[in-house]
Order: structure tokens, then sequence, then C-alpha cells
């Protein structure tokens, strides 16, 4: 454990400033707090928050951060109140320790009562000051070391799977590669001892073949960049078995098929050198393909630095080389701590300099998202694993669907899928998935992600991959029906347009090309007078419209376009093929479809353009609403739904919406082929004895 005046020397070696008497203070502070407590090592308690503390200075945080360290668990473990903290050290040590305290005790609920929702307001409550996240981070890595001493195995694997899931992304979110390295490892070996003691021992045995093949390989490459000019420090290791065991899982191959278990570090003094040792190391030895990365023109998103590259040594070694300045290699180790210690030495900015910039990067707001969305999920949902009919492995998390199988194999298996099988048999594509299914996607070259199965996608890749379609899809056919109601529109001029009519309009209008421009009639963004005045100046003034025009127009077919996409089908009347239908055209929204006898249209329907639509062509199928009241007598369910089967319609919703003694109520979503098919299903119902009612909604 460290001394009282060994922490406060270290922390005044890189800070002068700091306050000696603050440190001093906690340190006594906490040391009488603590007591005689214990740790599960048997250790005095107290040399924890010393630990931690003590982690924290190799990352030359701020005296209020190492005060906070140090009292961190005392408000949570011992009779010390905030107020007593605010009084003896201030505002902003209060601050910070209770910040860490909430924090851990959102971590002592159980898996299940712990909400997301919790952790998000935490994590933005947090957010103003992030030195509650780093106190949190050190005080998990001391317990992560000394985890083996807990001896309850349940409650290792609980802590190990949290440090996996939640802490050790947050690590590498922020750049603090070091630590999340060390909580990766030591997480595994507690959640997977028999695969971290086999892959170590095979390491073991592997150093003993080679000798010290690291060395002789680090000094090579040493030697042949020094010939070159270039002075540089070589490091050379085995990949971490964590590291070695997830590409085993991700790539389904063996510990023998694993080519390339070492990997080597080159660390230059300047970005320059960064790219002149590579251009020399790639003309010794032929690189892998695919695998290269620029890190130093494309910095990671945490401002990540470094040039990756994997080269085939001495003809059947592959060797993985990361080549990376001082100063990047700093940041890579501690994150953006580490940047800002090595960029502002000397400068007066004081700490708040790189505790904005890492802000900046937890506020970003799409990398706040991912965050929280990988957090979410890791603390949810457990993992499952399905198996493909030959027999790869592929993790998912729990509930996730054959459509999430699908996207895991492949982006376009995804997108052709129409079925699949689990375990042999033919199952809905909602079906969630066990741990051990076998699943085999039925795909169709013809088909397309379906919108519908956002409903219960649950992957960020499957979900991805869909919003993408349905989004380009969405614009491809509001572009397309766009197209018709300009056709439509041109009709009501009074006279026909010329070849530059378009090109014309498109200009006066500004209007980029006529993609945007058909986008924009279907959306109502530009109303159809600003259109006809841009195509043919002063057309719309008299009474003369639509004078070369047919006397009978035809309504706009919606044939070939989705219902959910371009348009919807309006939830009031649920037209069906057959029916005669309305478009209701708002700005800025999609067409609304209603029957024609519809209310909403003699109600709300004023503000909205009307345009008329047709069919047009054979769709696939539509959705009815029924409304059916059957006697309440046994087997009249079965008449109902024998009804449904003879004529081949599926139900898609079902719901009992009132009982007495003599009747049930039944509103019933039917696919129907279209209006004639219905009116047959209803025909049949009210033909029926148990049947006492049967109309649609
Ligand atoms: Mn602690």
């Amino acid at each position: 454990m460290l001394r009282q005046y060994e922490l406060v020397d270290r922390v005044l070696s890189y800070d002068p400033d700091a306050d000696e008497a603050l440190l001093n203070r906690a340190y006594v502070f906490s040391m009488q707090r603590h007591g005689t407590q214990k740790r599960a090592s048997g250790d005095p308690y107290f040399s924890h928050p010393i630990e931690v503390a003590g982690i924290l200075t190799d990352l030359k945080l701020d005296d209020e951060t190492i005060a906070t360290a140090i009292l961190h668990d005392t408000i949570e473990d011992t009779l010390t109140t905030r107020e007593e903290i605010e009084k003896i050290f201030g505002d902003n040590v209060s601050r910070l320790v209770d910040g860490v305290t909430k924090l851990s005790k959102i971590e002592a609920q159980t898996e299940s009562q712990r909400a997301a929702e919790n952790l998000r307001k935490f994590l933005l409550a947090m957010s103003d000051d992030i030195r509650v996240l780093l106190v949190k981070l050190a005080d998990r890595l001391h317990n992560m070391r000394t985890l083996h001493f807990i001896k309850n195995e349940e409650k290792r694997r609980r802590i190990a799977k949290e440090t996996m899931d939640i802490y050790a992304p947050l690590a590498e979110r922020i750049g603090m590669y070091e630590f999340m390295r060390e909580m990766q490892t030591l997480a595994f070996q507690h959640l997977e001892p028999e695969a971290y003691a086999s892959i170590t021992k095979r390491l073991e045995q592997l150093q003993g073949d080679g000798g010290d093949r690291i060395a002789k390989i680090g000094s090579g490459l040493k030697l042949l960049l020094s010939r070159a000019g270039l002075e540089v420090e070589v490091s050379g290791r085995e990949k971490h078995p964590y590291s070695i065991w997830r590409k085993m899982a991700e790539r389904h191959i063996s510990f023998e098929q694993l080519s390339d278990i070492m990997a080597f570090r080159v660390i230059t003094e300047d970005t320059d050198a960064c790219y002149r040792a590579l251009g020399i190391i790639h003309q010794r030895w032929p690189m892998v393909p695919g695998r290269f990365k620029d890190f130093i023109s494309t910095p990671k998103r945490n401002g990540y630095k470094s040039l990756h590259t994997t080269i085939i040594h001495a003809g059947d070694t592959r060797i993985e080389v990361q080549i990376r300045s001082k100063a990047m290699h700093a940041q890579a180790e501690f994150g953006l701590a580490a940047h800002w210690a090595y960029k502002q030495k000397g400068q007066s900015d004081g700490q708040a300099g790189w505790i904005r910039d890492l802000l900046e990067i937890l506020e970003t707001a799409d990398n706040a998202e991912e965050l929280l969305e990988h957090t979410r999920m890791a603390m949810y949902q457990d993992r499952i694993f399905a198996f493909t009919p030959k027999g790869e492995l592929y993790q998912l998390p729990k509930g996730a669907t054959p459509v999430d199988f699908a996207y895991a194999v492949h982006t376009d298996l995804g997108d052709q899928t129409v079925g699949a099988k689990v375990n042999g048999r033919v199952v809905p594509l909602r079906t969630q998935l066990q741990n051990g299914d076998q699943v085999q996607i039925l795909k169709s070259k013809g088909q397309e992600p379906q919108p519908g199965w956002l409903n219960y996608a649950v992957t960020g890749k499957a979900r991805a991959a869909i919003r993408r379609y349905v989004r380009q899809k969405e614009r491809e056919e509001t572009i397309a029906l766009g197209r018709k109601i300009y056709d439509e529109i041109a009709l009501r001029l009074p006279a026909q347009l010329g070849t530059e009519a378009l090109g014309n309009a498109l200009k006066r209008l500004r209007i980029a090309d006529e993609a945007t421009l058909m986008e924009s009639i279907a959306r109502q963004r530009i109303s159809d007078t600003e259109l006809m005045e841009a195509l043919m100046p002063g057309s719309t003034g008299g009474d003369v419209a639509g004078a070369h025009a047919p006397a009978q127009r035809e309504a706009i077919s919606i044939k070939g376009l989705t219902p959910g996409v371009a348009f919807n089908l309006a939830e009031c009347c649920h037209p069906v093929r057959g029916d005669r239908i309305v478009g209701l055209r708002r700005p800025n929204e999609g067409i609304e479809v209603h029957t024609i006898d519809c209310e909403t249209l003699s109600d709300g329907g004023a503000d909205a353009d009307w345009i008329d639509l047709a069919w047009g062509g054979k769709a696939d199928s539509s959705t009815a609403r029924l409304n059916i009241v059957v006697k309440n007598e046994p087997g009249a369910l079965a008449v109902m739904a024998g009804i449904f089967g003879t004529h081949k319609a599926n139900i898609l919703n079902l719901r009992l919406e009132n009982r007495d003694s003599s009747f049930h109520s039944f509103m019933v979503d039917l696919e129907v082929k279209d209006v004639h098919h219905l009116m047959r299903i209803l025909a049949a119902l009210r033909a029926a004895d148990a049947v006492s009612r049967a109309e649609r909604v």
C-alpha cells in the first residue's frame, strides 16, 4: 500500500501546485473512517481507496480527483455523509464523491432492476465532470485486480461480466486502452477460466518451442529501421489471451489456425517517421491485404492514432505491426488524459483542457447514443449462441430473431430473407432464438428488407441495414409518386408543355434536379399552383386550366408503391384493394389514403390537398378491420375461424372487445386479396348461424 507521503509526492511530481493539505486531510479522514474494515483479501479496507488513487496518479490527475479517489467509498461504506465531506473538503470534492457513490448504487442493484434509464440519467448528469467516471474506472480496475480473493463464484462472475460489458467498453470509448486491456484480461480469466488456462498454456508452449522469437523479430525490426536512419523503439508481445480468444470465436477458427498471435509496436519520434518506417517494413516483407489501416490520417473517434499493418515475416509467420509516434503512443495508452499531459506540460490551462476534449467526445450526439446503446444492450441482454446448418457459431444478444441471425451471417443474406427454419421447423421471423438453436435462413433473390422487421430485429447491424433500405426505398417511391402527380398537374395546364419547360421550371424554383422536384411535389413542399406557374408562367391566372386535357382524367395509380413507405393507409377506414380511394396530401407529410366515404374526408380533410387515387394492377393483399359478434355458445369461435380458413384469409390480429352472457364481440384484422374477397367472407359470416353480426369497421 502507498504511504501517505509517497502518494503526495507522486502528485507533486507532476503538479507542483497541488493542494498538499487537501491530500493529507483526505488520507487521514479516509483511514479513520474505514477503521478496521477489511477487504476480502484480508487487507485493511483502506488499502483499496489508496490503490485507486495510486492508479489515477499514473494518469497525472489533479488533486481534487486524487482526493475523491481516496474518499470514494466513505459515503457508501461508512457513516460519513455528503455534508461532512462538503464541510471538510469543499464543494468540488463532495460533488465528485457523491457522483461516484451514486454510480456504485446503480451497480449494486440486481441485474433485473438496474434500469438503463438510470444509467443514462447518470451518465448525462455526470458528464459535466468526467472525473467521476475516471475514478469509477480506476475503482473497478483495482477491484478486478483483487477479484480472485472473493470466494463466491457467482459474485465473481457477475462482477467480471459487468466489467466486460460495461466498464471495458467505457474505457475504450474514452481511449484508455491500457485500462480496457487489463480489465478484459482479468474479466476473461474469471468468465472463461478453462479457455483462459488453455490459451495461456499454449502460448507458453509456443514460447518454449520458438525460444525468444519475439525478441529476435523485434531486434530485427529495430535494426532494419535504424539502418535507414530511423530512431525507434520496438516492443513485441504476444496478443492478450482475451483478444486471441475473441478472434477464435469471431472467425470460427482453432488456435492452430490462428497465425498472427504476435504483435509489435514501433514508436517513432514524429509522424513523418511513422510513414517512413511503414514504407521500409512493407518493402522488406509482404503485407497481408486488407489489414492495413491508417488511423493517423483518419483517427478513431476517441482520438486514437496509429498505423496498423500485418506482414508475413520470414515467409510463414503473420505478425501485426503498429507504428506510432511517442505522442500518439502516450495517448493510446491513457487516452486523452495522457494526450493532455504530454501536450500541455508546463502550460497553465489547468486540468480543464483535456476534460473539455473528453467531454466533447462524450457529448457528440451519436457517440453518446452508441455508448448508451451498447451499455444498455450489455446490461439487459445476455448473449445467446446459434448455429448455421454447417455448424458455424454466431453470438447474438438475447431476444435476437432469425432476421438478426441472417444479417449477422451476411448483409446480403439478411436482405434476401423470406423465412427461417429453427431446428428444422419453419418459424415466423419474429421468433426469438434460444441458446443452441440451429438456424437455417430461407432466401429468395427477389426479396427486399421489410420495414416491419424493425419491430423485432434487435442487433444494430440488422436495424441499420433495414433502416438504410427503407429510407432509400422511401425516396424512390416518393419520387415515383411525385412523377405521377406531376403528370397529372401538367394536364391541368392550358397547353401542352414544351421540352424545355421542366428544365426552366427547375431553375425558377431553384431546385437542383428532377428527382428532388418530384420528391418535393409528393411531399407537398411546393404547391400545385407554384409548380404550374414555374412550368408555364401566367398559366394559373385565368380559368382555362386543363384545356388540352382529356375530359375524363384518370386517377393516379398507387400500383407498385408500398403501404407505409410512400403512402400510409388510413387507420380510420382501413382501405382495402377495390375500395374507391382518395389521397390526402399535407405539406411535408406523406400521402394518407382513405376510402371515398370515410368520415375523415368530410371532417378534417379540408386543410389537405385531395388527389384521386386508384389501386392499379394487382397487389398482394391488404388489411381489413372487421367487427364480428358471435353467439356465446360452444364452437362459435371455431365457426368464425373456419370461414376465414375456407376463404384463405389470414387473421393478423384478433381481440375480444366485449362479452356478456349471450354474445361475444370481436375486432379482427384480416388479410384479404381485395374488396370482393372481403365481401364473400362477410356474406359467409352473416350466413352462419353462430354469427349474429359482421361488418367492416
Ligand atoms: Mn471502491
